[in-house]
């Protein structure tokens, strides 16, 4: 529909706004948008999936043991002391047992390989 505008000119109405695209969630470990099969939400390359009410995560082999490998990521020399705090927490290797490549955190950003010197007496 035509009509005119404040300044005198003939105008149009707005074209309604595009349609909305819903998203699924980010996977929490690669922070990539999953996918979903419509009974659960999947992340193919972290091989988990969640229910719909985004709970019950699991991974795609429940029998997988888990890589035994963790690192302790803030413990070094010249830690400044408001951080002391922080120098024994431990990452543990998200990924299955015997996983190729580089171990990696939860925290999607920390990953390590096996010469690494913050790895943990524990898990060497
Ligand atoms: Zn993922
Ligand atoms: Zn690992």
């Amino acid at each position: 529909m035509t009509r005119r505008n404040s300044a005198g000119r003939f105008a149009t109405k707005r074209t309604p706004p595009e349609d909305l695209e819903f998203r699924c969630p980010d996977c929490p470990y690669c922070l990539t948008e999953t996918g979903t099969d419509g009974d659960s939400f999947v992340c193919y390359e972290c091989e988990a999936s969640w229910s719909m009410d985004g709970r019950r995560g699991r991974w795609s082999d429940p029998d997988e043991l888990a890589c035994p490998s963790a690192i302790k990521p803030f413990d070094r020399d010249g830690l400044s002391p408001e951080h002391e705090s922080i120098r024994h927490v431990v990452e543990r290797c998200l990924l299955a047992d015997d996983h190729g490549g580089k171990h990696k955190a939860a925290d999607y950003y920390q990953t390590w390989d096996d010469d690494d010197p913050r790895i943990t007496k524990e898990t060497k």
